[in-house]
């Protein structure tokens, strides 16, 4: 029997899975995807900055557009450290496409004039 916490709403139930992928105490049914989803194929969405490279030390936040593998944020990470941005950029401006060929995008999510 595993437990844990889902954190796919603000209600924070605390899930129960047993070694059937049985999943009790979650009020709603995303909650049973979420608990199957983090014991089997853990998914994560990512939230970094960018180097806006027209201004003097300054950078952009950006996130990816979904979720991606909790084992490739790392990497993932490597990746957006290399990116550099010319402002002005709107939120929802791509920064990167399919990144490690992951299925989602490096968006801007902060308005930069
Ligand atoms: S199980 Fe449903 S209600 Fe409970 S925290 Fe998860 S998403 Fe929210």
């Amino acid at each position: 029997m595993k437990e844990l916490t889902c954190i796919v709403c603000p209600r924070g139930c605390s899930l129960k899975i047993d070694e059937n992928m049985n999943v009790t105490g979650n009020f709603c049914p995303r909650g049973a995807k979420y608990a199957v989803s983090e014991l089997t194929h853990p998914m994560r969405s990512l939230t970094s900055s960018v180097r806006v490279i027209n201004r003097e030390n300054t950078v952009v936040s950006v996130k990816t557009s979904g979720n991606i593998p909790k084992e490739k944020m790392f990497e993932l990470m490597e990746h957006i450290n290399t990116l550099k941005v010319q402002a002005p950029v709107n939120i929802g401006d791509i920064v990167s496409h399919n990144p490690l060929g992951l299925d989602v995008d490096i968006i801007i999510t902060k308005k930069l004039d």
